[in-house]
């Protein structure tokens, strides 16, 4: 297949931070991935290999470590490594989301201690919003902090319960998407909170997933967590607009890890399609399977236009342009990652659903990039209302 040619958008930097990561993820790619996944254990190693190249950081500041960089490259290392097979589910959450709010909105105590850490790799943080009750719907969470005392110096006491939150079992810290009381409206509002892994009251429990990836989903219950006065990133009142800044990097990343994910699908699908042959020509000279290959391909192509609009929007400062193009990236990203993902397993006919070929799991794989951090409808929802202005049903 050919490689990506994205030489009008990207600088020679950023085409030379693909090839390298592409090279480091054909060192590990889908067999170390098979691994990982068959034993239970975590891709630490590609993540350690990762950091010290300085990928995982290269969207955080460079005076605590990072490249400096945006999301413009977290996303082309999400993206390559992706490709190669073995994505970094955690690339989402730990540099592009906490770093993120915690370079933007931390204090220089909070900088200085997770930042550098989030950059090497020898930190890692998960992020909680999602609530059993609350999950399209984050307007609803309950999980409430309230101060034990008065004073800007009294601890926070951190009570509710998260659902399908990611590789909490290795993060040294998840963070927490709470709310407050407002002192004068009495009203919730949300704030972030760093809870660490082994705070007292903070109890985790693994959900059993479909799905085959190294990354796991935990259940967590905040059962009274006493947390000290400087767990709160940024300002209480402005835990809104920081919680955003966020969320377009996650979104921004998501993109990257479904395009990575369906360009693999896709290499392997056109491999095959090649040199397979039941009658007089290769499978892949029937339009009905190349057809749809070439419409995958297009798909992908042009969700990764998108991310990039976004990222550049992102970097550049613009949050509310940003958060169009993100859900849109993100969106359409979701999808041409199911539709190449399903058409390769079908390309590779009975041998798509074989464990030596590897694909079919990644029926289910796919599904996370249309599902989460924000489904598929609520995208559709937010364009219908935000960009097109039409009338809300709920
Ligand atoms: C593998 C995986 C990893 C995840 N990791 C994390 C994580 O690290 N941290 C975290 O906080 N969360 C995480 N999530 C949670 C994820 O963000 C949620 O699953 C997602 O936001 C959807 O919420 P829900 O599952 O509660 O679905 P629901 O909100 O119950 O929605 C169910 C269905 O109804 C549809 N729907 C809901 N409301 C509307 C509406 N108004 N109009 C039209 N359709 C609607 C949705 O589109 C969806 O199809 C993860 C999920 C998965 C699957």
């Amino acid at each position: 297949m050919s490689t990506v040619r994205t030489a009008v958008l990207e600088t020679e930097e950023h085409q030379a931070l693909r090839a390298a990561v592409a090279a480091l993820g054909k060192r590990y790619g889908r067999d170390y991935m098979t691994t990982v996944i068959r034993e239970g254990s975590h891709t630490h190693e590609l993540w350690a290999e990762a950091a010290k190249l300085g990928y995982l950081g290269v969207n955080l500041p460079e005076e605590y470590g990072g490249g400096g960089g945006g999301m413009a490259e977290l996303s082309i290392v999400l993206e390559e490594l992706g490709a190669a097979g073995s994505p970094l589910l955690m690339m989402i959450v730990s540099p592009a989301i906490c770093g993120t709010v915690i370079a933007r909105f931390g204090t220089d105590e909070q900088k200085r201690k997770w930042l550098p850490g989030l950059a090497d790799g020898t930190l890692t943080m998960a992020f909680g919003i999602t609530e059993p009750d609350a999950g399209s719907n984050s307007h609803r969470i309950t999980t409430t902090a309230r101060r034990d005392g008065t004073g800007p110096d009294a601890d926070w006491v951190l009570t509710g319960r998260k659902v399908f939150v990611s590789g909490v079992d290795i993060a040294d810290a998840t963070l927490i998407v709470g709310r407050t009381e407002d002192a004068r409206s009495g009203k919730l509002k949300p704030c972030l909170f760093i809870v660490p892994r082994d705070a007292e009251g903070f109890g985790r429990n693994q959900i059993d997933m479909e799905l085959h990836a190294p990354e796991k989903q935990f259940e967590l219950v905040l059962d009274d967590v006493r947390l000290p006065a400087d767990a709160l990133v940024g300002d209480e009142d402005a835990g809104l607009l920081q919680l955003f800044a966020g969320l377009n990097p996650e979104r921004i990343m998501t993109a990257a890890f479904g395009i990575g994910m369906g360009r693999f699908a896709l290499g392997k699908a056109v491999e095959y399609a090649r040199t397979r042959q039941v009658w007089k020509a290769p499978i892949g000279a029937h339009q009905a399977i190349a057809h749809p290959l070439a419409t995958a391909h297009i798909d992908l192509e042009l969700s990764r236009l998108m991310m990039q609009k976004a990222a550049r929007l992102y970097d550049d400062g613009d949050d509310i342009g940003a958060g169009e193009a993100a859900n849109m990236a993100k969106y359409a990203a979701g999808e041409a990652c199911v539709k190449a993902v399903d058409q390769a397993v079908h390309t590779l006919g009975g041998n798509g659903l074989t464990r030596e070929y590897g694909l079919a799991s990644l029926i289910t794989a796919s599904r996370v990039a249309r599902i989460a951090p924000v489904s598929r409808e609520m995208i559709l929802n937010y364009v219908s209302h935000q960009s097109l202005g039409l009338p809300k049903s709920y």
